[in-house]
Formats: C-alpha cells, sequence, structure tokens
C-alpha cells in the first residue's frame, strides 16, 4: 500500500524552530518574515531541528515491515530547500524515495491520492487528500484528536492500523 510521509512537523520540528528564530530575531513585517524564509539556510536547519516523536526510527521500523511503499512527500519553497530535505533523508535512508512538491501546488495534485494513505500535520492537506480519493492520517505529537481523521503521534503506530482502500476503513488492530 502506497504511504506518503510529510517531512515538516512529522519528521522533523523544522517548524517550532523557524517560529522561534522569527521571535528571536524580532521579526515582525510580512517583508521581513519573507526574507527570513528567502534565506533560510536548510542546511543548518536540518541539522538543528528534533526529530518528531522518534520519527527517524519508526520510519526505520516501517520500511522494515515492508507493509508499506513509503516516499516522502514535502511542500518546498526554493531549490535550496528541496536540495537539503533530499540529502538528509538520503543520508539517513539511501533507498527511500523523496518527492518535493512546489508550495504553490496541493499535494493532492502532485501525487495520484487513489487508495493511498497520507500523513500530515496540516489539516488543509488532509481535507483536499481525502476529497480526491485518497486515505489521510493526522499527526499529532501532542496527541490532538481530530474528529474527521485517525490521529497519530507517532509513526509506528501504523503498523497497527489496517487500512482498506476500497472503502477507505480503517480498524485498530
Ligand atoms: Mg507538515
Amino acid at each position: 500500500m502506497k504511504l506518503y510521509l510529510d517531512f515538516d512537523g512529522v519528521i522533523l520540528d523544522t517548524i517550532s524552530v523557524t517560529y522561534q528564530m522569527i521571535e528571536d530575531q524580532n521579526l515582525q513585517t510580512r517583508d521581513e518574515i519573507l526574507n527570513f524564509y528567502r534565506t533560510l539556510d536548510w542546511n543548518n536547519l536540518l541539522k538543528i531541528s528534533p526529530v518528531m516523536n522518534d520519527s527517524i526510527n519508526c520510519i526505520r521500523k516501517l520500511i522494515k515491515t515492508n507493509i508499506y511503499d513509503i516516499s516522502v512527500l514535502t511542500h518546498v519553497n526554493s531549490k535550496h530547500e528541496e536540495e537539503e530535505k533530499i540529502k538528509m533523508i538520503n543520508r539517513q535512508f539511501p533507498d527511500l524515495e523523496i518527492i518535493p512538491c512546489p508550495k504553490v501546488i496541493d499535494k493532492c495534485d502532485f501525487v495520484d491520492p487513489t487508495g493511498a494513505i497520507l500523513v500530515d500535520d496540516y489539516l488543509p492537506n488532509l481535507e483536499k487528500w481525502e476529497e480526491k480519493g485518497g486515505i489521510s492520517v493526522k499527526f499529532s505529537d501532542k496527541n490532538k484528536k481530530n474528529d474527521r481523521f485517525i490521529t497519530i503521534t507517532r509513526l509506528d503506530q501504523l503498523l497497527d492500523i489496517k487500512f482498506n482502500s476500497k472503502d477507505k476503513r480503517y480498524i485498530k488492530a
């Protein structure tokens, strides 16, 4: 079964780190913040960002069990961000595919979501994914329950769920 994993907020906590940087530098205007993201050193950011809830080890576990055909599907704003994310994933998992999706395009329009699982922390991605025939799983590091989507706090919880791609039901084992 095809499984797509989001990167920011699911594998690494890049989001909290960049928010903290913006706060530390006291950036406030839209231009300041846009410029911050434009000049962000992704090599450094990926080095200093904490792993979300043991995700690296969880992915290793998922790969070993061979239940899912896994790809990382991540939104990117620049070529630099894309290159650094590819390097990082290749370093950790040499055989894992990473698909950089330009930020302006929805993930569900960049790959075929039919019958495929998307694990993401961003609700609009999950909503659109499901509308286009995919199976959406909400990742929440703080276990904030969601009414619409099944929620996981660790990626290895995917091993406890049986997905049925035909009618999109899932059964917790
Ligand atoms: Mg995300």
